[in-house]
């Protein structure tokens, strides 16, 4: 570390990973047991750890983020060609999960912290629209509020992708409590890993107990399949990798939250022409991601701070551009509505290199490609 990595390219980010002594002795005892997966002990310790940190009826840990959502539109059952209201700035995998499920996309403008505009929902809705999919982007609480009340209008069914938002809280509960269903993502990159990984957490038991049949090939009991399922199972490693990140995830919250702050103030120096986009709604920040939004004024255009932070061996990410609708399998596909907010953002967007453990020369050369 440090004067080794002095010209090393710093990433957007960095696994957090326990110590290797502490995880080796805890995945010790598989050497005696032998049972890898199929809802083992740690599977099931997991589950009841999540529930408990976040106040939750139901959580159904998952092989990762995408299967995750993508059962939880199958558990819900929609008819095939129904349509969900979603947003176009996002991860691709929020939309491939509609689509897979035979739904389709409805995509709603956002506002300028990236969620979706909860005013403009309501012009979008038709006889074929059966939920709402909003995402916590970057972190940013929705309007949880104002969505539950159109989902109730219509009686639609609200699933949030929370995958940026694990550990946040908002109007004194868990973020995974809005909703009819929310989904995480535990992959290596995001604030807490399981290596790959997800979970569903719903107040629903029949929700829960249909993932729980969907993610083990539809088989419930020893002799019945019930439902059409797949395979989509967290093993043991990944569980046991889970509950030594749990550990310390406030502590690498407290080292993120420290380069946000550095972050902000540095940000600042920049007179305005550099925004940072996160909306710090949330009562329980995870510090996830560094988004910054690059305005007329900066010196640069956000592809030419790009292409200067990799010449300086920086390697931020434009997170979400190109928007999902715009992507080729997606693009002149579905309806074409209004989305000028989520194609501004697309076009000036930068998200910054934030990890646990990133040392102050690191958060100064970050810093120093673009200020100043
Ligand atoms: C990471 C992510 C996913 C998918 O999660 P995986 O665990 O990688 O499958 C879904 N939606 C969003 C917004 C994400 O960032």
């Amino acid at each position: 570390m440090g004067e080794n990595n002095k010209d090393k390219t710093i990433l957007v980010t960095r696994a957090s990973m326990p110590e290797y002594e502490e995880f080796i002795e805890a995945i010790k005892p598989l050497w005696d047991s032998h049972w890898l997966t199929n809802m083992g002990v740690y599977h099931n310790r997991l589950e009841q750890e999540l529930k408990e940190f976040m106040g939750a009826n139901y959580v159904s840990l998952m092989v990762n983020g995408h299967m995750a959502l993508e059962m939880t539109l199958q558990a819900f059952d929609f008819l095939r060609g129904s349509e969900v209201i979603t947003t176009p700035f996002t991860f691709i995998s929020t939309t491939h999960a509609i689509v897979r499920n035979g739904l389709e996309p409805v995509f709603c403008d956002v506002k300028d912290d990236g969620t979706i505009d909860a005013s403009k929902i309501e012009d979008l809705v038709t006889e074929k629209t059966v939920a709402i999919l909003p995402v916590h982007v970057y972190g940013n609480i929705c309007d949880v509020d104002e969505i539950q009340k159109i989902a109730d209008k219509f009686g639609l069914k609200v699933i949030y992708d929370a995958a940026h938002a694990f550990s946040e809280e908002y109007d004194g509960k868990s973020v995974g409590c809005f909703g009819d269903a929310s989904i995480f993502s535990f992959h290596a990159t995001k604030v807490f890993n399981t290596i790959e990984g997800g979970a569903v957490v719903t107040p629903y038991k029949f929700i829960y107990d249909k993932l729980y049949n969907l993610k083990n090939f539809g088989i419930h009991g020893e002799e019945l399949v019930s439902d059409i399922g797949a395979n989509a199972k967290m093993n043991e490693m990944s569980a046991i990798m889970g509950l030594c990140n749990l550990k310390h995830l406030n502590d690498c919250i407290d080292r993120r939250a420290k380069i946000v702050s550095f972050y902000d103030g540095e940000i600042s120096k920049t007179n305005g022409s550099i925004r940072s986009l996160l909306s710090k709604k949330a009562s329980r920040l995870n510090c996830a991601y560094y988004p910054i939004y690059v305005c007329d004024d900066y010196k640069y255009s956000r592809d030419e701070l790009y292409n200067h932070m990799i010449e300086m061996g920086v390697h931020p990410r434009k997170y979400f551009y190109p928007l999902t609708a715009d992507q080729a399998c997606f693009k002149n596909k579905y309806k074409n509505v209004g989305i000028p907010i989520a194609r501004d953002m697309a076009k000036r967007v930068l998200s910054l290199p934030i990890y646990d453990t990133m040392d102050e020369t690191e958060m100064k050369r970050v810093i120093d490609t673009i200020v100043g």
